[in-house]
């Protein structure tokens, strides 16, 4: 496993739609592994394969309790409303208020090409909105309605 450099907003690889994974095979589980070796180090919430130069649909999601890894998710169902602070390991300096949905199912494959269905709620929800848009070369910056200070942040 190794840590993998984080892609900062302003490089094209974070715009570009990324391919669906086809190949379940040693080269995904350790793109997998190193994702979530550099989630860890990171302190982040989720990582997207875009974020570390790798176009293809793969995301890792921890919002405690141990990561979670969603190769080619799609959202299929989402319920409610939710305004939080919301901000993008490739975008350290931006923090802001974005409106997402409360509730949120996705389906995805697991690392040997299995099928599943995993409901979120508040933060996993934004969390799957958000990586999930990141494979589609849109960053959050698109949904915030009110900009955060990094001073504000820390009186949270
Ligand atoms: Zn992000």
């Amino acid at each position: 496993m190794a840590i993998r450099n984080i892609v900062k907003q302003g490089d094209s690889v974070l715009t570009k739609k990324c391919r669906r994974v086809e190949k379940f095979d040693d080269r995904l589980f350790e793109l997998l592994d190193d994702m979530k070796e550099t989630l860890a180090q990171s302190g982040g919430v989720g990582l997207a394969a875009p974020q570390v130069g790798v176009l293809k649909r793969v995301v890792v999601i921890d919002v405690g309790g141990g990561a979670v890894e969603l190769i080619n998710p799609e959202i299929i169902k989402t319920k409610g409303h939710q305004q939080s602070i919301e901000g993008c390991l490739s975008c350290p300096d931006i923090w802001g208020v974005t409106n997402r949905p409360m509730f949120v199912t996705v389906k995805a494959q697991n690392r040997n090409g299995e099928e599943f269905i995993m409901d979120g709620e508040g933060l996993l929800a934004k969390a799957f909105c958000h990586e999930c848009d990141h494979l589609d070369g849109i960053l959050f910056t698109k949904y915030i309605i009110k900009r955060v200070t990094p001073e504000q942040l820390e009186r949270k």
